[in-house]
């Protein structure tokens, strides 16, 4: 979707932190970090959020779940992490187009969600 913030990072038309990145999804980091670490990772496919996502979209939403754990590994979070969806405006989504928030070391003090 030409106007959307998210599909202008997955396309590099908007700037971003990418940590990782193939065919289907783009992980960058969180231009406001809630956390020590804090990732969004995005299918390139504009789907506004979980609530619009289709049955022909299971096995995207299936890959960027797993992809979580790599991007974490990667990120360093070796003791885990919490994974967040906000889905529509009553689940407090403010950029429509789904992502997965990979949020890590949120016992620290620095952590304020
Ligand atoms: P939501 O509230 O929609 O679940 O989360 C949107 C997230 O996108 C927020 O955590 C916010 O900080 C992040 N965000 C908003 N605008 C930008 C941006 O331009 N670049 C990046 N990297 N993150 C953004
Ligand atoms: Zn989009």
């Amino acid at each position: 979707m030409s106007d959307c913030l998210f599909c202008k990072i997955a396309s590099g038309d908007i700037p971003a932190t990418i940590v990782y990145e193939d065919q289907d999804m783009v992980a960058f980091k969180d231009i406001a970090p809630k956390a020590p670490v804090h990732i969004l990772l995005v299918p390139r496919e504009h789907i506004e959020s979980l609530e619009q996502a289709q049955p022909k979209h299971s096995e995207l939403l299936a890959r960027l779940m797993l992809k979580t754990a790599d991007v974490a590994q990667q990120q360093g979070l070796e003791q885990g992490y919490r994974l967040i969806t906000n889905s529509g405006p009553g689940g407090g989504q403010e950029v429509p187009h789904l992502h997965l928030h990979i949020l890590g070391d949120v016992r620290s003090k620095d952590y304020k969600g």
